[in-house]
């Protein structure tokens, strides 16, 4: 009997050593601190000096068979509970420690490759404030997060630059930039300037519509002053120093001229671009202005026409393209001239915005008055760089917003009488100061021919008074100008 009492109290000891023993063990373990601590009670709890103690505590024999049973029971169910809920809020914490360890990881190498491929690094910085040189559109440098449902649209700024008289339109995108035109010959130094404070370094396209000094007069300091891509020309020279100046600036970099005819296309980064004139095997005469070089930029479902300086024959092969014409925004045509911008070309492109590039007080008189209603009678909403200065449309590829309000004016120009040759010049003096000596700035005199035109005869002369002409309404145009429009030489005054 003795023996048999013997035997389970001494299991019971070492059944106690080994649950305290390996709570021992477990606890230093990570994670496993508590489960430790209590099978360790577990075990002390069990053995037989503890338990013996209870005997001297005046408790009836149930509860003290309770408390030796219960107590160490308790203890080791939840040593085996705890591990598992310890375990998962210690999961995270690791996962948590292993995460942070990364990440760190993570930027440190990016650290480093800024450091190593800085023309990796670059775009990116440059996507969201410039563009640089970057002829390799990223797919990262897209500023708007969400995927449009538009074709690959982008942020697009186009700039009507006040460039007086004269067209230069610059034309910005993240990755890629374009010039159409560089106004007269003194603009030069203002457009690079210009150019320079929006970051530019390189201008990936330059377009001079034509070879009127008021289109490709700075062309040649832009040049000189940039990384150059595609210069795009029309395939009509001239002979004036304007323009050889130009073709020399080319030729010094190491370019190449891009002859530039109807329907060619090309990619201004994620914009789209299609040339729309001047229509490829047509002779277009003498008249540089029906040469031009006009374009349809698509930025997503926004798009802008651009048509120089074109009229009637151009524009109406311009119109009989079946290139798809309509468009936002047009560039009024030739500076507002009642001889551009056709019913037909407006019904066409059917823009809900025109801009008029034009000078204050200019002595052609644009933009003409006829052209002005005719926007209007199209619900086409005006913008003027006379009257406004430069002037920005953002593109989103959805919607055009404009840096200022259209204009409300509906202010024509007056052709002024510009002092010409002798016999007509009995200039009043207070018209003297308004006209700077600079004149001509459209049409180059060098080779250009000077004439005259009343506003309602068939002819054209060389002088403002010719029979009965009113020479308060007489307009000076180029000789080729008159006759592009229809005009025969008076033989009265040649
Ligand atoms: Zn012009
Ligand atoms: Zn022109």
């Amino acid at each position: 009997m003795k023996q048999s009492k013997k035997s389970p109290r001494q299991t019971k000891q070492i059944i106690a050593v080994i649950l305290a023993l390996c709570g021992l063990i477990i606890t230093p373990d990570k994670g496993y601190h508590l489960t430790g601590i209590l099978l360790f009670l577990a075990g002390i709890s069990l053995l037989p000096i503890v338990t013996d103690q209870l005997k001297k505590l005046n408790l009836t024999q149930k509860i003290r068979k309770l408390i030796a049973v219960v107590a160490p029971a308790l203890l080791i169910f939840l040593a085996l509970i705890v591990p598992s809920s310890a375990d998962e809020t210690q999961q995270p914490k690791q996962t948590a420690e292993t995460a942070k360890v990364e990440t760190t990881k993570i930027k440190e190498p990016k650290k480093d490759k800024k450091v190593k491929s800085t023309p990796k690094a670059t775009p990116k910085v440059t996507a969201t404030p410039k563009p640089t040189e970057t002829p390799t559109p990223e797919p990262t440098a897209t500023p708007t997060p969400t995927p449009e449902p538009t074709p690959a649209a982008t942020t697009m700024k186009v700039h009507f630059l006040d460039v007086g008289q004269a067209d230069s339109i610059f034309i910005d995108t993240p990755s890629a930039d374009m010039l159409i035109d560089a106004g007269n010959n003194g603009d030069g130094n203002n457009i690079v300037s210009y150019l320079q404070g929006q970051g530019v370094t390189k201008l990936d396209y330059v377009i001079g519509t034509h070879p009127h000094e008021d289109h490709i007069g700075g062309m040649d300091d832009v040049i000189n002053s940039f990384d150059i891509g595609d210069v795009i020309l029309p395939d009509k020279t001239h002979t004036s120093q304007t323009y050889m100046d130009v073709l020399h600036a080319i030729e010094n970099k190491g370019l190449e001229i891009t002859v530039g005819h109807s329907g060619d296309n090309y990619q201004l980064g994620n914009v789209d671009f299609t040339l729309l004139s001047p229509r490829s095997g047509v002779d277009y005469g003498s008249n540089l202005n029906e040469w031009s070089v006009g374009a349809k930029v698509v930025n997503g479902n926004n798009s802008f026409v651009f048509t120089g300086d074109s009229e009637g024959k151009s524009e109406g092969d311009i119109v009989s393209s079946g290139i798809d014409l309509h468009a936002d925004v047009m560039k009024a045509g030739h500076h507002g001239s009642k001889t551009s911008n056709s019913e037909a070309l407006l019904n066409a492109i059917a823009p809900k915005f025109a801009v008029i590039s034009c000078g204050k007080d200019n002595q052609y008189g644009h933009p003409d008055l006829e052209t002005l209603q005719r926007f209007q009678n199209h619900g086409i909403q005006i913008f003027r760089t006379d009257e406004q200065g430069t002037i920005i449309a953002t593109s989103d590829g959805t919607n055009i917003t404009w840096s200022t309000d259209p204009s409300t004016s509906m202010a024509s120009g007056t052709p002024k009488q510009a002092e010409s040759p002798a016999p007509s010049a009995q200039q009043q003096p207070e018209s003297a100061p308004a006209e700077p000596q600079e004149q001509p700035q459209e049409e180059p005199q060098n080779n250009e021919q000077m004439v005259w035109i009343s506003e309602t005869g068939s002819k054209y002369h060389s002088i403002n008074n010719c029979g009965r002409m009113n020479p308060n309404k007489a307009t000076q145009v180029t000789q080729s100008k008159a006759e592009s429009m229809g005009l025969g030489r008076c033989s009265k005054c040649w």
